[in-house]
């Protein structure tokens, strides 16, 4: 009988430990917006892949948790930190706006806003984006910088694809979005469309980190520590090569 009790107490200890899962099987969910080639964007099985996906799932695997996405708009993503996902990876620029609700990573990537111009139009300095109707993204680094230009009015996406069809349409003047999607854009709409420089239009540097909840010291010491291990052991110079065009 004792026996019997020694073993019923050992399997529903085992039971419970398998369900509360040790920190080691918890899931990370990782919040993305998938519409942002190549950092992220829905793969030919219809899964999100992309840059920050397959860098996310490396981290995950550093740190032994098994990473779970959820692609949503990205203007919900660093409200949704702490309640929906865990954190978010999205190409998401730092900023001073954002860190009062979420704490960043050490910053992975340094990009600058481009501009989507249709091909033969002048546009070529910030004077010429004074009072024009701009393609952005819905809260999205490049919708910020729009505020700031005199006269412009953004004309504001979920999806950046539509902000570019928009603009071979003639519905947009330009579009202002990151470097990388900007070249992707142009590559898919060669002859439609050119993509000029930031540097042209005086933007600034942006650095893309992981956004986090605040104030889990622990979760972005490990997350930091990941990042440190997979520059180091190639990997992440490795995904730079398979996933993003320089
Ligand atoms: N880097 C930009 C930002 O953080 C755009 C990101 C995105 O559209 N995924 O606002």
């Amino acid at each position: 009988m004792k026996k019997l009790l020694v073993c019923l107490l050992a399997i529903t200890m085992s039971v419970g430990l398998l369900a509360c899962g040790g920190s080691n099987s918890e899931d990370l969910i990782v919040g993305t917006n998938a519409e942002f080639p190549p950092f992220e964007y829905i793969g030919d099985n219809g899964e999100p892949d992309g840059f920050d996906i397959a860098l996310i799932k490396a981290i995950g695997e550093k740190i032994g948790r098994n990473v779970v996405i959820e692609n949503l708009e990205f203007s919900s993503l660093v409200a949704s930190i702490g309640t929906k996902i865990d954190v978010a990876i999205a190409g998401m620029t730092v900023t001073e706006e954002r860190k009062l609700t979420v704490d960043f990573s050490d910053p992975y990537y340094e990009a600058v806003q481009y501009v989507i111009i249709p091909d033969g139009s002048s546009i070529s300095a910030m004077a010429d984006l004074e009072g024009l109707t701009i393609g952005v993204q819905l809260g999205t680094t490049g919708d910020f910088i729009v505020e700031d230009i005199a006269g412009a009015t953004a004309s504001q996406y979920q999806k950046a694809v539509d902000a570019v069809n928009d603009l071979v349409n003639g519905r947009v003047d330009c579009v202002i979005i990151d470097r990388n999607p900007a070249l992707v854009f142009a590559d898919k709409f060669a002859g439609q469309v050119v993509a000029l420089p930031g540097s042209q239009f005086g933007f600034d540097a942006e650095f893309y980190a992981i956004a986090m909840p605040k104030g889990d010291t622990e979760l972005a010491n490990k997350i930091n520590q990941a990042l440190k291990d997979l520059k180091t052991d190639g990997t992440f110079d490795k995904l730079v090569s398979q996933y993003i065009e320089e």
